[in-house]
């Protein structure tokens, strides 16, 4: 495996991902006008770019990927650390506010 190349990156260490993971389904507000918390909808986020081993990690629960769902952003990241907007990474899986 030769690196160099182009994408994608492992969302964790931004080394070459070599395999992707299937993220759970979010539901995410999506509302034109932000103060409208009713608007929301089930947004499927694209798969996680992992290199070997934090795939491996992420597999085995020593790792959790989180997503940050500001338009600056919209990438994973480890989560609960700091994304490109400042805000942290979010925690993936089914919503429960319906
Ligand atoms: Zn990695
Ligand atoms: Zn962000």
């Amino acid at each position: 495996m030769t690196s160099g190349g182009s994408g994608p990156f492992c969302a964790l260490c931004g080394e070459h991902a070599t395999e992707t993971v299937e993220p759970p389904r979010r539901t995410l507000a999506r509302g034109l006008d932000p103060s409208d918390q009713s608007y929301s909808v089930t947004v499927i986020l694209p798969d996680i770019a992992l290199c070997a081993e934090h795939a491996l990690e992420l597999r085995q629960g020593e790792r959790h990927v989180g997503w940050c769902d500001d338009p600056r952003c919209r990438t994973y990241g480890e989560l609960g650390g700091p994304s490109g907007c400042g805000s942290p990474y979010e925690k993936l899986g089914p919503s429960r506010r319906t």
